[in-house]
């Protein structure tokens, strides 16, 4: 098995990480301060390209297979200090373009993608309540037919991007009788009357993602915009999930990267009792699991997107790689702040960023409880 780049995906990576650090650095302390989405980067990220890595030429993607997206993700990870920019654009691309892609009819298609891939629209998934949140489908939020509508009705929490969204897909019942199986998906747009969003949510990390509330009260859905057929929301959830977990944590991998590199150079330089603070053991060993941490999160990635890149499914591949990764990254900010002292602890660094957000990685997209719960019962458990 090889799950190397080939040159092309190398020189995609390459490309991804300067344009980032040329195009996407500003000032994101004052940014974060003021909890400000970085609207010219993502502008940026859309004119590279990067809002449509999956998408079909014809619809202004650049038709990438999985691994690709992957190593695109991964220089961008790398290259971006604003987490909260590169997690917009993931849930923007898994939750909202790529379930569109999967399930959507070729009007939905066609009357969404273009727009949603230039950036001129921002798109989002809305499935936790304030109730149901691991529990996803214990969800209230219901959708009544009437006629060739439907009304929804119900309130979403912790929404990614619901403050700027210009569309999102929401989940909710059609049929209370049928349990899992009676849940559908559809596309809302701002405007419209029953539909509205609260306060931006204030988070400990990713401040510069807006995420928010999402209140439905009588709104009125045509039957047209509903996502494949009625019934299918667990499908279209369950697959948005698998890429998701796969493509999401690309961009942690390559943060992972560059905080192991930074705290590298800086074990090397420091000099405490007359010698680098790396040469003893207790912090090259860090260093070290560090090290070992990067490579194995890049192992089963590229593992999960060669088997999406071949057809096949990988939910028990993704569930691993969500876990694995979104753990890992959380454990080597936790060591590189500690090696690095005080300064790690400054904001001057980007140690304690890194920290702040890679702990969301562990709750969003499915917990790690919740993923060691997938894994167990995939093994028969
Ligand atoms: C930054 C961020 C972005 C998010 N973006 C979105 C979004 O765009 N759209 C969206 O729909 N949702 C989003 N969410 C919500 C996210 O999906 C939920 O937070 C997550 O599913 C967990 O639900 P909860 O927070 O209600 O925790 P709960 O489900 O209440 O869980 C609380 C604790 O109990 C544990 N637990 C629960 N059940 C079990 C069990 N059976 N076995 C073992 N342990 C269990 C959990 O692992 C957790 O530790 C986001 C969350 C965050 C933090």
């Amino acid at each position: 098995m090889d799950f190397s780049l080939s040159e092309e995906q190398k020189q995609l990576k390459e490309a991804v990480i300067g344009f980032a650090r040329r195009d996407l650095e500003d000032d994101l302390s004052a940014r974060e301060k003021k909890r400000e989405f970085h609207w010219h980067g993502w502008r940026k990220c859309a004119e590279f390209g990067l809002l449509g890595l999956p998408a079909p030429e014809s619809y202004g993607g650049l038709g990438l297979d999985a691994l690709s997206c992957v190593a695109a993700l991964e220089g961008l990870g790398y290259g971006c200090r604003d987490h909260g920019l590169v997690f917009a654009l993931n849930s923007h691309l898994w939750t909202c373009i790529k379930p569109i892609l999967g399930f959507g009819s070729d009007a939905q298609k066609e009357k969404y993608l273009p727009s949603l891939i230039r950036g001129e629209r921002v798109g989002g998934h809305a499935m936790t309540e304030p109730d149901a949140g691991s529990d996803a489908f214990s969800m209230r939020c219901r959708a009544q037919k009437a006629g060739d509508r439907y009304i929804l009705n119900g309130t979403k929490m912790f929404i990614t991007n619901a403050p700027i969204a210009d569309l999102l897909l929401v989940f909710a019942v059609t049929d209370p009788g049928k349990g899992i199986g009676g849940t559908s998906a559809f596309i809302v747009e701002k405007g419209t009357p029953g539909f509205s969003v609260g306060q931006p949510l204030e988070l400990m990390g990713l401040k510069t993602c807006p995420l928010g509330e999402v209140i439905l009260q009588d709104c009125e859905i045509p039957e047209e915009n509903r996502l494949g057929r009625e019934g299918a929301g667990m499908s279209i959830f369950n697959a948005e999930m698998e890429w998701e977990r796969g493509c999401l944590f690309a961009a942690h991998l390559g943060a992972m990267q560059r905080a192991l590199e930074e705290t590298n150079r800086y074990a090397r330089e420091r000099e405490q009792f007359g010698q680098p603070i790396g040469d003893n053991q207790a912090i090259s060993h860090k260093i070290a699991d560090m090290a070992v941490r990067v490579e194995l999160s890049r192992l089963i990635l590229y593992k999960v997107a060669w088997m999406k890149g071949q057809g096949q499914r990988a939910p028990l591949e993704s569930a691993i790689a969500k876990l694995f990764i979104s753990e890992s990254y959380v454990q080597s900010s936790l060591e590189a702040l500690q090696i690095h002292g005080a300064y790690g602890y400054s904001a001057e660094y980007d140690l304690e960023r890194h920290v702040r957000d890679s702990l969301g990685g562990r709750i969003y997209s499915g917990t790690s409880e919740i993923q060691r719960n997938i894994i167990s019962s995939l093994l028969g458990m």
